[in-house]
């Protein structure tokens, strides 16, 4: 069953300056031990994903085109003022889902900064606050903001799944609790 595969929890909460001057193999370390931290999964639902090894990732991550994975039910979504200029790619990160269409249901807000409020971590960049109630995103802190906003939508209905990165290969893929690049 699907759901299984989403069952894991965590919070990434490294800092991407720390990682910088630490070096992948400690990159690797501090990504472990702040997944296995029960911050997030304690506090509830607010979920997060936090961008690191900026700029390192030289494979394109677009999407392959409509995925529409299932979901167990029917949510709606809309792009509010602050999302403007992301408006394309948060519909090309929705479209990952099936039975998420716009109009409606869940409003989406975008950051000019890190966002906080999410229950802990640093350089947080999506969160879904109540599997739905509140999406934040912001898109200038990674490289494909159509995986992040997939990602957030992918909350209203999934935790993180054991995948490291996120990407665009499968559903679980996207709910990967970083993005790497
Ligand atoms: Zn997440």
């Amino acid at each position: 069953m699907i759901r299984s595969l989403f069952m894991r929890y965590g919070l990434i909460a490294a800092a991407v300056s720390a990682m910088a001057l630490l070096g992948p193999v400690t990159q690797a370390g501090v990504m472990v031990s702040a997944e296995s931290a029960p911050v997030a999964a304690a506090l509830g639902h607010p979920t997060s994903v936090i961008s690191i090894e900026p700029g390192q990732r030289d494979t394109a991550a677009e999407p392959l085109g409509v995925q529409a994975w299932p979901v167990p039910s029917r949510r709606s979504y809309h792009i509010t003022a602050s999302c403007q200029p992301y408006a394309a790619a948060i519909r090309r990160g929705a479209a990952a889902w099936a039975g998420l269409t716009e109009g409606a249901g869940t409003p989406v807000q975008c950051t000019n900064s890190y966002i906080t409020g999410c229950g802990g971590g640093s350089n947080v960049v999506g969160c879904n606050w109540g599997s739905g109630q509140r999406i934040a995103l912001f898109m200038r802190g990674v490289r494909d903001g159509a995986l992040l906003a997939a990602h957030e939508f992918g909350h209203n209905w999934f935790g993180h799944s054991g995948f490291r990165c996120a990407g665009w290969g499968s559903a679980q893929e996207v709910m990967a609790p970083s993005m790497c690049g």
